[in-house]
C-alpha cells in the first residue's frame, strides 16, 4: 500500500471516469511549506497564519510578515497558497494582544471581529501578504465570516491595503484572489449571496461542525456529539456547494474531514473542487480518489443528506467502502 500511495503522490489526483480533483495541504509555516511539495501536496488550501503570531512576545510588523510570506509563495510557485489571515481567539489566545477572557470564547470577539476592530493589525497583515503575492501565487482568504456586512467590510479594508501600496509605489498582484471560510452556519445558508462577493470558498468543518451542532469542538464530554458525517453537515456542504457552482467559483475544504478517507468519497459527491489536508494524509487521499467513481460519489451524497442522524451517515460511508453499496 505504501508503494501504491508514493506512486498517486506524485500525480495530479482524478476520479476513475476523469473528475479532478485538487489535493492540497494545510501548513502553519515555512517550515511546513518545504515538507508539503514532498508530499505530493498540488496546492496550500490553507496556510494557518496565526503561528507567525503565535511563536512571538510582541506583534511581528509588516516586514517580518513580508519574509514569511514570500518564503512560503517562492517554495510553491507557481502552484497556489491561500493564506489565511489571522484567525486568533476562540481556542487561540495570543498574550500581547490583550484580549479579555470572555464566557464564550468561540461565539465572542475572535477571528475577522478582531480583526475589523483593530485595524491596524489587520492593515499591517494585509500589506505583508500583498507585498509577498509577486514572489509567487498568493490568495487571501477571511476566516468567520458570518454576515455579508463583514465581508464587504474585511473587502474595503484589503482595498485599502492596495491603495496605499500603489500610492507607495510598492509592487504586488493586484488581480490576487479572494476567498472566505464557511465555518459558520449563517455563512453556509446564505453562500448564493456570498459567492457573488469572492473568487472561492473553502469550508472549515472544525469550526462548522461546532457550530451547527452546537458542541464546543475541544470539550471531551460532549465529544461523542461532534461528528463531521451528521446528515446536517452535509446538507450545509451541499448548499454551499450548489451556490458556489451557480456563480461559477470554486468550492475548497480545509477542515479535517476533507483528510478523512472514509469521507472523501461523499465530499466529491457533495461538489468540492479541492480537498486541503494535513500533510501526511495527502498520499493516501490522493490514492482513494483515483479508485472512485463521480457517479457513485454523487449517488452516495443523494443518500447522506436524506439519512437521520451522524451513525446512518457513517455506516453508509462503510458500507461504501467495503463495496456493499
Ligand atoms: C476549520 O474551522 O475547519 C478550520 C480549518 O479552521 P481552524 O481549524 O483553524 O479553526
Ligand atoms: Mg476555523
Amino acid at each position: 500500500k505504501e508503494e501504491l500511495y508514493l506512486r498517486s503522490a506524485q500525480q495530479d489526483a482524478r476520479t476513475s471516469d476523469g473528475k479532478r480533483i485538487v489535493v492540497a495541504a494545510n501548513i502553519g509555516s515555512y517550515a511546513d511549506a518545504a515538507g508539503s511539495s514532498r508530499e505530493g501536496a498540488e496546492a496550500v488550501g490553507l496556510f494557518r497564519t496565526e503561528q507567525v503570531y503565535l511563536s512571538r512576545q510582541s506583534s511581528p510588523g509588516e516586514e517580518i510578515q513580508f519574509q514569511e510570506y514570500k518564503k512560503i509563495a517562492e517554495c510553491y510557485s507557481p502552484r497556489e497558497v491561500i493564506v489565511r489571515t489571522l484567525d486568533i481567539g476562540g481556542d487561540k489566545n495570543v498574550k500581547y494582544l490583550g484580549i479579555a477572557s470572555e464566557a464564550n470564547p468561540f461565539l465572542g470577539y475572535r477571528a475577522i471581529r478582531l480583526c475589523l476592530d483593530r485595524k491596524e493589525l489587520f492593515q499591517t497583515q494585509l500589506r505583508a501578504i500583498l507585498r509577498a503575492s509577486r514572489y509567487g501565487k498568493l490568495a487571501i482568504m477571511f476566516p468567520m465570516i458570518a454576515d455579508y456586512e463583514e465581508l464587504a467590510a474585511a473587502k474595503a479594508m484589503l482595498e485599502e491595503a492596495e491603495e496605499q501600496l500603489a500610492k507607495e509605489g510598492i509592487p504586488f498582484d493586484d488581480r490576487i484572489k479572494t476567498g472566505m471560510m464557511i465555518e459558520v452556519p449563517s455563512a453556509a445558508l446564505m453562500a448564493d449571496v456570498l459567492a457573488k462577493e469572492v473568487d472561492f470558498f473553502s469550508v472549515g468543518t472544525n469550526d462548522l461542525v461546532q457550530y451547527s451542532l452546537a458542541v464546543d469542538r475541544g470539550n471531551k464530554q460532549v465529544s461523542y456529539l461532534y461528528d463531521y458525517c451528521h446528515p446536517a453537515v452535509a446538507r450545509l456542504i451541499r448548499q454551499t456547494s450548489e451556490a458556489a457552482h451557480a456563480n461559477h467559483i470554486p468550492i475548497g475544504m480545509c477542515g479535517s474531514m476533507a483528510g478523512d478517507p472514509l469521507a472523501v468519497p461523499l465530499l466529491i459527491g457533495l461538489g468540492l473542487d479541492e480537498l486541503s489536508m494535513a500533510l501526511d494524509s495527502i498520499a493516501q487521499v490522493k490514492y482513494e480518489i483515483g479508485r472512485l467513481a463521480f457517479e457513485s460519489c454523487r449517488n452516495l451524497a443523494e443518500t447522506a443528506v436524506n439519512c437521520k442522524s451522524a451513525r446512518e451517515v457513517r455506516n453508509l460511508l462503510l458500507d461504501f467502502r467495503s463495496g456493499v453499496i
